[in-house]
């Protein structure tokens, strides 16, 4: 168990009169756990009251996993056979009694599983919500978060060497994905964060395209965003590359990105706000005149999902600080035409930041 995020949880709760705190989503349990499993459409829940012993609740077939991770506390278990709601209210009751007041993750639990509870405990109070306080408390890594996050980033930059090797005409986007995950699975990297994108051509102008039978041609550029996951911590990074000479034009929309991309990652340091970093890379893509192909936020915060606090993001106001992990990813997208965006996860230390991922960003051309 994370002692640290608990003890920050608890403080939240003492002081919005909460007594049990109810973790619905994976990623969080796996947070506060150190338990880490996905339990697809059954039940895994964490319940932490104010101060008794908190307890685990996990599908019977990973109940051993439970008790073999860091979690020191009690896991219970259900069968599929078994009402799982019947177990919770009951172990509650025995352990805790009806609870005054439980805090809920409203941006994830589903209305039946809140039904659920809401019809077994009548006169309890939901109306605390822990989704701000976790999404606030994920907000800051500590030092071993980050190493995590290293490792993470490191093996992100695997994929690129082995992704980069198998570029040449003729490939097609999906077979570079498929021999890019093979190769990393090979190597003891068991989930990537997202599903690997590599885009040919015009194919990379799209910022969520996904990969298919298109080829790779000769003096086309590559986008490659891949991620991983390690011991539960997530990488992000993209690099995007020629086949071949690279054309005139292509440099030029390239070297725009990449100066976007480093002035606003030397930017980073404590104290600069979310949104003038966003502006610093926007400014230099709108000087050249692609502003509007830049039709995505700067970057987001990034730790055990791929997607969390802070948003780099015209708006957002939020002072950077120390322990912050994000990505600093800058695009062009020119419809038809090109597709180019690099990108970086980075952590704030007290002076600048420190990149996960090492692959060089100059222009490599294969
Ligand atoms: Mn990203
Ligand atoms: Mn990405």
């Amino acid at each position: 168990m994370n002692q640290e995020k608990v003890s920050e949880l608890r403080k939240w709760m003492s002081s919005n009169q909460v007594d049990l705190a109810y973790v619905s989503d994976p990623s969080h349990i796996a947070y506060f756990s150190g338990f880490d499993s996905n339990p697809m459409e059954r039940i895994l829940a964490l319940f932490i009251p104010l101060e008794k012993d908190p307890f685990l609740f996990a599908p019977g077939l990973e109940v051993e996993d439970a008790k073999a991770s860091s979690w020191a506390y009690d896991v219970i278990g259900y069968l599929d056979s078994e009402d799982p709601w019947a177990i919770i209210v009951a172990e509650i009751n025995k352990r805790y009694g009806a609870p005054k007041k439980m805090a809920i993750e409203k941006g994830q639990l589903v209305l039946d599983r809140y039904q659920r509870l809401a019809d077994a405990f009548t006169s309890t109070d939901f109306s605390a919500d822990l989704t701000p306080l976790v999404q606030q408390l994920q907000l800051y890594k500590t030092e071993e978060e980050c190493q995590l996050l290293v490792e993470a980033g490191s093996t992100a930059d695997l994929a690129f060497e082995i992704g980069f090797k198998l570029v040449k005409a003729g490939a097609t986007e999906e077979s570079i994905v498929a021999e890019i995950e093979y190769e990393l699975k090979k190597q003891g990297v068991k989930e990537m964060s997202f599903p690997t994108e590599v885009l040919a051509g015009p194919n990379a102008a799209s910022p969520h395209g996904s990969p298919g039978k298109n080829t790779v041609k000769e003096n086309e550029l590559v986008l490659f965003d891949l991620g991983t996951i390690v011991n539960g911590y997530c990488s992000d990074a993209t690099r995007t590359v020629a086949c071949g000479k690279p054309t005139d034009h292509q440099k030029k929309i390239y070297d725009i990105v990449l100066e976007a991309q480093l002035k606003a990652q030397e930017a980073v340091k404590p104290g600069i706000t979310a949104a003038e970093l966003d502006k610093i890379a926007r400014d230099v893509i709108e000087g050249y005149g692609y502003g509007e192909y830049f039709n995505h936020r700067l970057g987001h915060g990034i730790g055990t999902t791929i997607h969390e606090f802070p948003s780099i993001v015209g708006g957002n106001d939020m002072e950077i600080k120390e322990g912050m992990c994000f990505s600093i990813e800058p695009g062009i997208y020119l419809p038809n035409d090109v597709g180019v965006r690099i990108e970086d996860c980075i952590f704030v230390t007290k002076d600048g930041c420190i990149p996960f991922t090492k692959t060089s960003k100059e222009l490599i051309i294969l």
